[in-house]
């Protein structure tokens, strides 16, 4: 793993590819073995899934390349490439990402039409993440970036991204640090990693210095899910 992070990203790596990969392929799923909070999450999560598939439903994605970065289950990734993208799926978890290839095949293999160009599903960080997309999506990955890391993935995804951008966070406002605050009060087993969140002045600064600016915006809050979302194009 070339990229920069150290410690945090091993850990993220560790917990993605063990209990996270169990806890978040649940949540990411469709059985209803999950916890009110976690249905909570789901729902929010599927939202902001929503809202991204809403802002691309007018137009032609045959042949778009798309890199989606911190795929996970493939929630993005899947629906994407079935409506034709041309697709680089990737994750630091080998689990999240070699679940993601297996229900798209899964639903392939059910009759989904697929794309004329494969997906390609790969473990990797996103820091190692190369080549030049029509879009870059990053959904709820920046939770996992401390401050000090996200000018530079933010300026990773915008060198990867030819016209569009889209990303989101968990952004820091006050009813979320006060959830934040009795969650660190009340540490669950699930409590495996730690979650950063963002100032959006800070990230949209990092992201005009990067050469993009907020075209749209979106916030999707329910009990236990925050994430700001932005659609970004090159300036
Ligand atoms: N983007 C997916 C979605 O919205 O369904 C997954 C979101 S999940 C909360 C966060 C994902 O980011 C995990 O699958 C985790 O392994 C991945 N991740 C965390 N740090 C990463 C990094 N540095 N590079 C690539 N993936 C990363």
């Amino acid at each position: 793993m070339s990229e920069t992070g150290g410690d945090e990203a091993a850990s993220v790596k560790n917990y993605f590819d063990t209990t996270g990969f169990e806890r978040w392929n649940k949540i990411y799923g469709e059985t209803e073995d999950v916890n009110k909070v976690q249905l909570d999450i789901r729902n929010g999560h599927q939202q902001t899934v929503d809202k991204v598939l809403d802002w691309v439903k007018d137009d032609d994605m045959s042949g778009v390349t798309v890199c989606d970065a911190g795929c996970g289950t493939g929630s993005l990734a899947i629906p994407l490439a079935l409506k034709g993208a041309t697709v680089s799926a990737s994750d630091i978890s080998s689990s999240m990402v070699g679940e993601a290839e297996r229900r798209y095949n899964e639903l392939v293999s059910k009759g989904a039409s697929a794309p004329a160009t494969a997906p390609k599903f790969e473990a990797m960080g996103l820091e190692d993440a190369s080549g030049r997309y029509d879009l870059v999506t990053c959904i709820d990955v920046m939770i996992h970036y401390p401050k000090d890391r996200v000018d530079g993935m933010i300026n990773h995804l915008a060198s990867l991204s030819g016209k569009k951008l889209i990303i989101s966070f968990a952004p820091q406002t006050l009813a979320y640090l006060i959830l934040k605050r009795v969650g660190e009060l009340f540490p669950g087993p699930s409590k495996a990693t730690r979650a950063y969140l963002h100032d959006e002045a800070d990230v949209e600064a990092a992201l005009q210095a990067a050469g993009f600016r907020v075209k749209r915006r979106e916030m999707t809050a329910t009990s236990f899910y925050y994430s700001r979302l932005l659609e970004c194009e090159r300036i």
